[in-house]
């Protein structure tokens, strides 16, 4: 960089400083930017062009062009050398203008005398803000030297804008982050719920974008970025014992931490007069903007690792969100991109509700937050840009929607709704203690999912008969290594005891999928919901499962036990995990330990391929239970976590329904018991036709027990199997229209 256009960058910078200090209208404040840009670089023109919302940009200020043409001239994203600007997230530079591709002639604007054009986006993490342009009547490019002092102010008009220093009056901008929005989604657990936004990850706030004394700022890049280094050496020493794939990771965030390349290009970001906060901000943006553009994954990755560096990197230098968990507002609200069900489950039952910018109806996390019954809605675009923490926020989990920073008139309708859910809340609570009997005798067991000792109160509260899935991979999920057998057998003996008598169907460790274990290496595979996972494991590698049938059988303590094997897919996978049960027993008896009084052992179906297994399967099993969630995923070859195909088959699809229905006949056969524990069992229509189809035992989330039961008790299950044999001799797709419409007469 020559030393004149450093010091000229320094000094414009400095101006800029002073014109955003002027206890000034937002207004006047742009206006004096871009006349300061403009008499700086000699250009006839500069203008700043800021999005009105997300498909719309409009010249906001301008030195050169009309001044009528101010908040008057819009145009869309793409839109024009301005909109393509924006969405290509890039420098458009150019001698001759109007031969450009996509010139977009505004009359208003006076445009025409000018030749040459640069445009720069006004981008902030990834966000584009708006568009930075200059023009001049000279066709000539504009210098390399002169583009990165166009970015470097860049940078700074997108955090003053963030920071709400060009809101005004009138026709001029409004604040970011202060409009009510409302964001629409998708449904994935019902309920509503009103409280202050957590953001997962916090938005690091820069305060301070230019500094005037390059030295003390370089003074702190360095040091931050020592701490940094010193981190990273940290995690590496941690890892050693650990696998090679993690160490892997760590060593590309060291080579990172000393790239010469990215430490020279924010060194001369400072130099310029960006604060250090902002050199390491512009990095990151464009480090963002390219990971936007790049499809080759290995490239993806090291530019997330260099995102994530870079995170640490602000929170190192600004001291924000250092303990992030601390801050939890008063009835949090929790927004994020995406979560895991193992950060979920930290976070645990405190939070009101949840709003996720992508996230999935059949993921586990999602499974977690219906079993807490904390409404949640995915899907929803831009809540992460949009949302400040402690913002106000209701979460309409009904209608898959969120209102962020609510009006008045949506917060009244909104607590209609929740004085709604409260009477219906009682409605159930009336009939906790009678049995799910329908019209026609039938008695439907209703059972309910757990996984954590914190969910076991519910089993009184929700008037569940017993626990027909017990998740226990959850509790090795919110570890950070591996629970040892006497930990593990205690927590087992306090679920035996907290279900006072109650059946608890134990679930052995379902791990791989999206249940990943921190604490064990994670496998590269290519597809892993059909990869290595759940008794797979545990019958390739049996110390963890040895280890939890020991720990089962103890807790126990002589009482009646029930145990069931995840994803069996053959009669010899349930033989040899009934022959490691077989082994457990053997060795407890040897020492001496009471054996349990009953005992179940189980499997669950969780493929098409058990269904078809020989008759000596149903003999040998005590009990079945199908995992309609993984199943429907197979049986529909559609991934339960991908929204787009997943929505696309029904439940009440009659193939589906046909080959429960065979499932139901062959148990019956075979007088093996069986039970449906899907999260489809927990939505009343659907636990409606189960029944009628003949299941006689359902395991839901404990919410869902009050709806179902509430529906079972109100009609007669053979009126209902009429209706659905009736679809389907329409040729109908799926029952669920007929059965839907039948009820609304059934009141
Ligand atoms: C299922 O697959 O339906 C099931 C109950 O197991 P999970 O959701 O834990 O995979
Ligand atoms: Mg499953």
């Amino acid at each position: 960089m020559p030393h004149r256009l450093e010091t000229e960058s320094r000094k414009l910078l400095g101006r800029l400083r002073e014109a955003l200090a002027a206890d000034n209208e937002g207004q006047a404040r742009l206006d004096s930017v871009v006349n300061l840009i403009a008499n700086s670089m000699q250009t006839e023109v500069c203008s700043i062009y800021l999005f009105r919302d997300t498909e719309t940009l409009e010249l906001c200020a301008t030195k050169g062009l009309e001044r009528e043409a101010v908040h008057q001239t819009r145009m869309r994203l793409g839109e024009g050398l301005v909109g393509r600007t924006a969405k290509s997230r890039s420098v458009i530079n150019t001698a001759d203008a109007p031969a450009e591709k996509g010139f977009r002639y505004m009359p208003e604007t006076g445009e025409e005398r000018f030749s040459s054009f640069c445009g720069v986006p006004i981008q902030r993490l990834g966000d584009v803000l708006g568009v930075l342009v200059v023009q001049s009547k000279a066709a000539r490019k504009f210098t390399p030297d002169e583009v990165y002092a166009l970015e470097i102010v860049a940078m700074v008009i997108a955090e003053m804008t963030e920071l709400g220093a060009f809101v005004g009056e009138g026709a001029a901008l409004s604040a970011r982050h202060q409009q009510p929005v409302m964001l629409r989604g998708s449904v994935a657990q019902e309920g509503a719920s009103e409280g202050k936004v957590f953001l997962h990850e916090p938005r690091v706030v820069v305060t301070n974008p230019i500094s005037d004394d390059p030295e003390k700022e370089n003074d702190r890049l360095y040091a931050a970025i020592e701490e940094l280094r010193k981190a990273v050496d940290n995690m590496l020493v941690g890892a050693r014992s650990a696998d090679t794939d993690q160490i892997q990771v760590l060593e590309a965030y060291r080579m990172f931490a000393n790239s010469d390349g990215w430490l020279r290009r924010m060194k001369a970001d400072v130099e310029n007069g960006l604060s250090a906060e902002a050199a390491v901000e512009k990095e990151q943006s464009l480090a963002r903007a390219r990971l936007s553009k790049s499809a080759d994954p290995y490239m993806r990755e090291r530019l997330h690792d260099l995102d994530d560096l870079s995170n640490r990197l602000l929170r190192i230098l600004t001291g924000q969100g250092a303990d992030a968990k601390a801050d939890m507002p008063d009835n949090p609200i929790l927004v994020a991109r995406n979560i895991g069900p193992g950060e979920l489950l930290e976070y645990g039952k405190k939070l009101k509700g949840i709003v996720l910018e992508e996230g999935s109806v059949g993921s586990h996390a999602t499974i977690v937050a219906r079993a807490w019954a904390i409404p949640l809605v995915i899907n929803a675009k831009g809540v992460v840009r949009e949302a400040l923490n402690g913002d106000p926020i209701l979460v309409d989990g009904e209608q898959g929607i969120a209102h962020l920073r609510p009006d008045d008139t949506v917060h009244a309708a909104f607590r209609d709704k929740l004085a709604m859910q409260t009477r219906a809340q009682e409605r159930y609570a009336s009939i906790r203690d009678l049995p799910a009997e329908t019209k026609c005798g039938n008695v439907i067991s209703l059972q309910m999912n757990a996984g954590l000792i914190a969910d076991l109160p519910s089993l009184a509260g929700s008037g569940a008969e017993g626990v027909g899935l017990f998740r226990t991979e959850l509790q090795f999920l919110i570890r950070n290594q591996m629970p040892k057998r006497a930990e593990l057998s205690a927590l087992y003996s306090r679920v035996v005891n907290a279900a006072a008598g109650k059946r608890v169907a134990f679930r052995t460790l379902d791990i791989g999928s999206d249940k990943v274990l921190p604490y064990m290496k994670p496998n590269d595979e290519p597809n892993p919901a059909m990869g290595w996972r759940a008794i797979r494991v545990g019958l390739d590698k049996p110390g963890v499962l040895r280890m939890q049938l020991q720990a089962l059988l103890r807790a126990a303590n002589g009482g009646p036990l029930a145990v069931m094997f995840p994803f069996i897919t053959q009669i010899r996978e349930f033989r040899d995990a009934k022959a490691e049960m077989d082994k457990a027993i053997a060795r407890e008896k040897i020492l001496g330990h009471p054996l349990p009084s009953s005992l179940e052992v189980g499997a669950m179906l969780e493929t098409p391929s058990l269904a078809f297994a020989p008759d000596a399967f149903f003999d040998e099993v005590d009990f079945v239970s199908i995992g309609g969630n993984d199943l429907k995923q197979f049986f529909f070859a559609a991934d339960r976590e991908n929204e787009r195909v997943r929505k696309r088959y029904d439940t009440l699809d009659v193939s589906f329904l046909s080959f429960i229905e065979r499932v139901i006949k062959r148990c019956e056969i075979h007088n093996t018991p069986l039970s449906f524990c899907g999260e489809d069992a927990g939505r009343p229509v659907e636990a409606l036709c189960f029944a009628a189809l003949g299941l006689r035992s359902l395991s839901m989330r404990p919410a869902s027990i009050g709806p179902v039961k509430h529906l079972l008790r109100r009609v007669d299950l053979s009126e209902v199997k009429a209706v659905m044999d009736e679809a389907i001799a329409n040729g109908d797709q799926s029952v669920r229209r007929a059965v839907a419409d039948w009820l609304v007469y059934q009141v």
